[in-house]
Order: C-alpha cells, then structure tokens, then sequence
C-alpha cells in the first residue's frame, strides 16, 4: 500500500519532470516556430518566392551567446534567430527548412548583395553607410555600445576616453570598431572577424578591453562571469535592423508589417524573454519602425 502510493507519486513527478523538458526543450524561443500557413502573397514578390521554395536562407552570429549561438547540435539560439524564425513563420516556412548561413560582421553586406542568404539578422545596427548597399527593416531592438574589461577593472577604466593607450579589441566591419578608429584614435584597435576571438584575448591579457554593444558584452560576460565585467554607460545607439537586398521595398515593407504583429502579439516579448531576456536587467519596449 505504501509503495504503492510511493510509486504514483514517483509517476507523477516523471510526469511533470518530462512534460516540462519538453516544453524547454527543443526551442529556446517564444512562438517563434508559429508558422502561418494560409499566407498568400503577390506573384513575383520575394516572399511569393521563398513561400514557394519553402526554404530561407538566413544569416546570423554563430558565437554571440543571446543573439546568436550555435549550439551543441550545430543549431544557432538567441533572440536574432527567434526573429529570423518569426519573420519564416510568417512567410510560411517551418524552422526545419531554415538554413543558417554564420555572416560574421564585416560579411553581411556581401552576403546580402551575393544572394548568400534571403536576409540577415545578426545584431545588424542600421546605418546610413550601409543603407547605401543593402535595405534594412527595423529597428526591432536598440542597443549601444558599451566596454568590456577584465573582472575587478584592473586598468581602471570607465569609458572611451580611459581606451587612450590602452589596447582594445573589437571586429572589423562593426560599427564599434569604426567608431573607436574615428573619434578615439589614441586608442590601440585590435581587430578580429569575431567578439569570441575579442573575449578570448582579453582573459590571456592580449588587450585591456573589448568594446561592442552592451548586448553581445552581456552575452559574453553571461559565460564566464568569473572573467569579465561590463564598465560605464552605452556611448553609442545601435539600432538593429534586419538586412535585405536594397530596393526589395515590399520584402522590406512584409518584414516590418511582421515585426509590428508580433510587437501586438506578445510574440516580441516572448522571444526576448526566452533568450537575451534570461540575462539583460531590463526589460525592453520595442523600438518604433522606420519605415523610410
Ligand atoms: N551592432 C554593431 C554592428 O552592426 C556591432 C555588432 C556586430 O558587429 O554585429 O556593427
């Protein structure tokens, strides 16, 4: 009888324990997956064609921990690929027939003007120069950059003008790296293809700082807590927009109308709060779109 008991009891919890790992399990994101599939668009528009070939080619991070981290079955997770699942759903294109193209910071232009990939998503700041060569919708999140330093900020540093003489890393093709390059010349700029290789020279002590937007910093510093700390103020805004083709207005304009549903729905939120929302302090609005 007690045994008994003991073991539907035991059931149960195997029950819970199970139904729960299945809910986390497969899907770091919100909705994200929602495909939506009575979706009918105009003959010769891109999402016409891409709901045809029932297949997206997305860039993204493949070593940015919230936005964009391939994980241990090769799969990338973080808010961005919540996004880019969002935007596929809508297009309707399940996640299994998503391919992941990793478009580090200085390939994104390229990639989108070689038709490497359909759009990119990957902490992408929306900026006149680039808009001169791609599209972007957006913004669906703004950022800012911010300076990342060895835990207990041995060099003392409180923001960009402390970077004089010190060495600091950053990516090539990021704004960041720009920006240090052009209005903080004393600094001494390393520049590597991705922020993992920027993390790593800071804990061998290669450079005294790294500076990208707070996000990515807070995703790096979430890994290894014993090494990093995040210093001062964001100096910069970084809107971050999702990359098309210029002149592809109406694959532009069904990104936005997407975004904007899923800001209405909940569906936003429920993607931040499952990835970059674990970790960063507040809990964001979403931006207006600019619909230029
Ligand atoms: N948001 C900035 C950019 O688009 C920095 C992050 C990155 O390199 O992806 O350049």
């Amino acid at each position: 009888m007690r045994i008994g008991r003991w073991m539907r009891l035991a059931g149960t919890v195997l029950v819970l324990t199970l139904a729960a790992a299945a809910c986390g399990g497969d899907d770091e994101g919100g909705d994200g997956g929602q495909v939506n599939e009575g979706a009918s668009f105009a003959e010769g528009t891109t999402m016409a064609r891409l709901q045809q070939e029932g297949a997206v080619t997305i860039g993204t991070k493949f070593d940015q921990p919230l936005f964009g981290l391939k994980n241990l079955e090769g799969k990338p997770e973080g808010f961005d690929v919540e996004i880019g699942k969002l935007i596929a759903g809508e297009l309707g294109i399940a996640e299994d027939k998503i391919t992941w193209v990793e478009s580090v910071s200085a390939n994104r232009e390229p990639f989108i003007q070689q038709d490497k990939v359909d759009f990119v998503v990957a902490t992408y700041t929306i900026n006149d120069k680039r808009k001169e060569v791609v599209d972007f919708a957006g913004p669906y999140y703004e950022a800012g950059q911010d300076i990342m330093v060895a835990k207990g900020n041995p060099e003392g540093i409180g923001g960009p003008d402390d970077l004089a003489g010190k060495k600091v890393c950053s990516v090539t093709g990021s704004t960041p790296a720009e920006n240090i390059r052009t209005n903080y010349p004393d600094a001494d700029l390393t520049e590597f293809d991705v922020y993992s290789k920027c993390a790593e020279a800071l804990k061998n002590g290669q450079v005294q700082a790294v500076t990208t937007d707070n996000v990515i910093l807070l995703g790096l510093i979430s890994q290894d807590e014993e090494s990093f700390e995040l210093v001062g103020e964001p100096f910069t805004k970084e809107p971050y927009g999702i990359g098309v083709k210029k002149g592809d207005t109406e694959f532009r304009n069904f990104i936005n109308d997407t975004l904007q549903k899923a800001y209405d729905d909940g569906r936003w939120l429920a993607a931040w709060d499952a990835t970059a929302g674990k970790v960063a302090p507040e809990k964001p609005t979403p931006p207006t779109i600019d619909r230029y």
